[in-house]
This record gives C-alpha cells, sequence and structure tokens, in this order.
C-alpha cells in the first residue's frame, strides 16, 4: 500500500486530495494546526468523516524540524506539501513571516526527503499569483513571472527551491501553478464562496444585499476537486515537470454573481451593491492559464463546468442555511 503525506490536509484542497488517495488505496498522512487538531467538536463536517480514514498530526508550519522528522519516519511515497497562507489580498506589502513560513517549509520538506535516501515524490502548491503583473495571457510554462503580491513572491520562491532540488539531485519534485480553484470547502473572503454565502442567505431571508467591488475583474475559476486529481497526475509520470493547471477560460466577477442568484431563481439586480472598499487594482493582463502541457503529458482535464461549480456552491450553502444547528465552521 503506497504511503503518502499531505500537509495542510484540513483546507480544501488538502481534504480532497486525502479522499481521492484514500479511494485509490494510499495510507494516508496528513498534518494540520495543532489547535484544531485537538478541538474534534470544531472540525467542518468533512474533517469529521475524513479523520475516521485517514492519520492526522498536529504540526504548525514553523515547526520545520518535526516535519523533518514526520517525513523520515513515515517513509513516504509520495509527498504534497499544500500547507501554506493562501493569497488574501494583492498587495505587495504582505507579512515577511508568512513569506519565511513558505520558503522555510518547502526547503525543510525537500531536505527531509534528500537525507531519508528515499525516492520519495513531492508535489509543492505553487500560484497563479507567482505571474502577477503577466506580460501576456493565457499564462503558460515559458511566460516570465512578475509576482506584485508577497504571497505571489514566496509560491515563486518555493517554485526555484523545487527547480534546484530537482537539478541537484535528480529527485522527483514538482510544482503545479495552480489558478483560483474553488468548491463548497472553500475560505468565506474568496469571492465565490463569499456570493454563494450571501445568496444562501438572502434566499432564505437571512440578508438583503450582496456587496462586492469591481464586476469587470475576471479570473480562470476551476473546481477544487479536478485540480487535486492533476497535482495527484503530475506524480504519476515518468519525469517530474512542472505544469500550469487552469481551465484556460475566464470569467467576469458579474457573471459568477448572476449564476449563483439564477441558481435559486433570483435576479442578482435586485441584491447586489457596489462597495469601492471591496475594490482592487484591476489587472491589465487578465490571470489566465493554458492547461495544454498537463493535458497533453497526463491527459489531465477539467471535468466541471464554471456553472455547475458555480451551482454545488450554492446549494451546499442553502443546505447549510437551512440546517443551522448542523452548520460547519468551516
Ligand atoms: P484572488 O484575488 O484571486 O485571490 O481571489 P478572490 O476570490 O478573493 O477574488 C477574485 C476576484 O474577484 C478578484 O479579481 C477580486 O478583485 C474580485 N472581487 C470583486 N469583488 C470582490 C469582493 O467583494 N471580494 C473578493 N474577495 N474579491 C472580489
Amino acid at each position: 500500500m503506497p504511503r503518502a503525506l499531505v500537509t495542510g490536509i484540513s483546507g480544501q484542497d488538502g481534504s480532497y486530495l486525502a479522499e481521492l488517495l484514500v479511494d485509490k488505496g494510499y495510507d494516508v498522512h496528513g498534518t494540520m494546526r495543532p489547535e484544531l487538531l485537538a478541538r474534534p467538536e470544531l472540525m467542518p463536517r468533512f474533517l469529521q468523516t475524513l479523520r475516521e480514514k485517514v492519520t492526522l498530526h498536529g504540526l504548525k508550519l514553523d515547526q520545520t524540524e518535526r516535519l523533518a522528522t514526520l517525513v523520515c519516519e513515515l517513509a513516504c511515497d509520495e509527498c504534497f506539501h499544500l500547507a501554506g497562507p493562501s493569497a488574501v489580498d494583492s498587495e505587495f506589502l504582505g507579512d515577511p513571516a508568512l513569506f519565511r513560513l513558505t520558503v522555510s517549509s518547502t526547503k525543510a520538506l525537500l531536505a527531509a526527503i534528500e537525507s531519508s535516501g528515499r525516492s520519495c515524490r513531492c508535489f509543492v502548491a505553487g500560484s497563479s499569483e507567482m505571474f502577477g503583473r503577466a506580460v501576456s495571457s493565457p499564462q503558460d510554462e515559458q511566460t516570465p513571472f512578475h509576482p506584485r503580491s508577497l504571497y505571489g513572491l514566496s509560491r515563486l520562491a518555493a517554485y526555484h527551491i523545487v527547480r534546484q532540488f530537482r537539478r541537484r539531485t535528480g529527485g522527483f519534485a514538482c510544482t503545479g501553478i495552480l489558478y483560483n480553484h474553488e468548491s463548497p470547502r472553500r475560505g468565506r473572503t474568496f469571492l465565490p464562496r463569499k456570493v454563494s454565502l450571501a445568496v444562501a442567505r438572502i434566499k432564505t431571508g437571512g440578508q438583503t444585499r450582496l456587496s462586492v467591488g469591481n464586476l469587470d475583474a475576471v479570473r480562470d475559476w476551476g473546481y477544487a476537486p479536478d485540480y487535486v486529481e492533476a497535482m495527484w497526475l503530475m506524480l504519476q509520470q515518468a519525469d517530474a515537470n512542472d505544469y500550469v493547471i487552469a481551465t484556460g477560460t475566464t470569467h467576469r466577477v458579474g457573471d459568477l454573481i448572476d449564476l449563483a442568484f439564477q441558481a435559486v431563481s433570483l435576479d442578482s439586480r435586485n441584491h447586489v451593491d457596489i462597495d469601492p472598499r471591496f475594490f482592487r487594482p484591476t489587472e491589465v493582463v487578465p490571470l489566465c492559464g493554458n492547461p495544454e502541457r498537463i493535458e497533453r503529458a497526463t491527459g489531465w482535464r477539467p471535468r466541471k463546468s464554471f456553472r455547475s461549480m458555480i451551482g454545488e456552491m450554492v446549494a451546499h450553502d442553502l443546505a447549510e442555511q437551512s440546517a443551522p444547528q448542523s452548520r460547519s465552521p468551516d
């Protein structure tokens, strides 16, 4: 039975990936924040279900020595490094501590794999934010990186650490350059989840209005369960390569909102306010990924349509609203 370690198993991507690996017959281990591990009653429902099927380890991302020890003790076949801060804003000035966390945890993980002497394959999560102020669209693996946030810069640093590890040791490590990907498990501050939650509350009478920023901003939005499959496929190839993981299609914020309201037979025009507080500078060149290379190499295809993903998110939040006593604290 192959063994895999997933850092950040309690998050959107970590939990979907763990479920995929369990289904494929892996012995799955995962790290998560010790505070959450100690309070199962605070875990979202999907994590309460998942914890019966995997082995959880409480570990903070700055505990790099413990991470290294865990990697050596487990002697995993595959490792997915998904833990870390996610993009919160597009300010270049972010918290340098978060930058250090991403870099030091990636370095520690790869150093532990190297010193273990085992051929553990490693996936590291990158981000479209690495392209930042992109020079062209769609972006692919050859497009120059111009990160405009400390978050994007931290992912770019990790990407270079992975490449250097690969060149120096010949080991199997790769970065997936992930474009925005959503699901009912997405954090509540990201636009699609903010919208699906608001639509569910408006439909059930819990609120009347939704305030958002720029309706004309566009994103290449994919479906998280599709993207974790791409991560797994990347580790099943003969050679380690870095790939863009994207749909290749962009949608407007305004269109996403319209679809979400349509899913509950409401008209967005009656419920949406534009609030300058949520405006962010719009990209001159849209962030849109070209997934051709990963499609050709692995056969991966994004399966879920944008409309169906938004429908699923709204339906999930509507069900949670209708049963408030069992609402998960994710
Ligand atoms: P990210 O900015 O790509 O990390 O992901 P978000 O989901 O936070 O934002 C996606 C897009 O929606 C960005 O282009 C935002 O500028 C735009 N947007 C418009 N209104 C809002 C809003 O009210 N909240 C958020 N989070 N994003 C918004």
